[in-house]
């Protein structure tokens, strides 16, 4: 059985008084009943300061990005020793806003991908076609051609704590999110692929999480579909109530 996995993506919201209330309020709702795995990602600026207030919580956390260098004249970017320094224990990679925005290519995911994982941080590796490419038929191509790209040189030992987000990027922040019966089919065609690039041992362990307008109302359904094994949250992870909602219906 695999366990549920619920991550937040805070994206760019939250100073500092934000992070304090917003997790204060889900160390209340996140005890030892909870039956999901939890992890919170702040941005960069909040990330010590969930240290601190995660120290006696069962939530763990990570960061929404870095840079695959370990130092140097890189202005602006984030090393992997520098989010372990911090206790990160997670790292988002290649979330759409980051190749639609920040023109990361796959190339460069892949390149962050090696460097999380020799610094012992778990990677979240985001996936996901356009509308555009759904219309033309194209989903499994893409989210085939990212996961390739992405895991390139990667052995299954390197990999064992990979988590995959599958995110349409139609449903991100959009409200539209997808229907169970599209999420499932798509998170069923990853796990073949995994299967076949790697082992299907591993493809039956790797915990593979939806993400896209996920909330209260639909997360019980999404949660129940076989290959659905967790949620990826942006919009309803900045509320504590709705949150923690996610994390019930598990
Ligand atoms: C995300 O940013 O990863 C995401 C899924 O956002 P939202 O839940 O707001 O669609």
């Amino acid at each position: 059985m695999r366990k549920k996995v619920i991550a937040g993506n805070w994206k760019m919201n939250n100073d500092l008084n934000g992070t304090v209330s917003l997790i204060s309020e889900l160390k209340k709702g996140v005890t030892e009943l909870t039956k999901a795995e939890v992890i919170v990602c702040p941005p960069f600026t909040s990330l010590e300061t969930a240290q601190t207030l995660l120290k006696d919580s069962i939530i763990k956390f990570g960061a929404q990005n870095m840079y695959f260098e370990e130092s140097g004249a890189f202005t602006g970017e984030i090393s992997p020793s520098m989010l372990k320094s911090v206790g990160c224990e997670y790292v988002v990679l290649g979330h759409s806003e980051r190749r639609t925005i920040f023109g990361e290519t796959d190339q460069i995911i892949n390149k962050k991908i090696k460097a999380a994982v020799k610094h012992g941080l778990k990677p979240i590796f985001c996936i996901g076609e356009t509308l555009e490419e759904r219309e033309k038929g194209i989903t499994f191509e893409i989210c085939e051609r990212q996961i390739r790209f992405g895991l390139e040189g990667l052995t299954e030992a390197e990999l064992s704590d990979l988590i995959i987000a599958y995110e349409p990027v139609w449903a991100i922040g959009t409200g539209k999110t997808a229907t169970n019966e599209q999420a499932q089919e798509v998170h069923a065609f990853i796990r073949g692929l995994v299967s076949k690039l790697l082992s299907e041992t591993f493809a039956q362990k790797l915990v593979i999480q939806y993400g896209g307008s996920v909330k209260p109302e639909n997360a019980k359904e999404l949660l129940a579909q076989t290959d659905i094994d967790g949620a990826l949250v942006g919009g309803a992870c900045l509320k504590a109530d709705s949150f923690l909602k996610i994390i019930e219906s598990v």
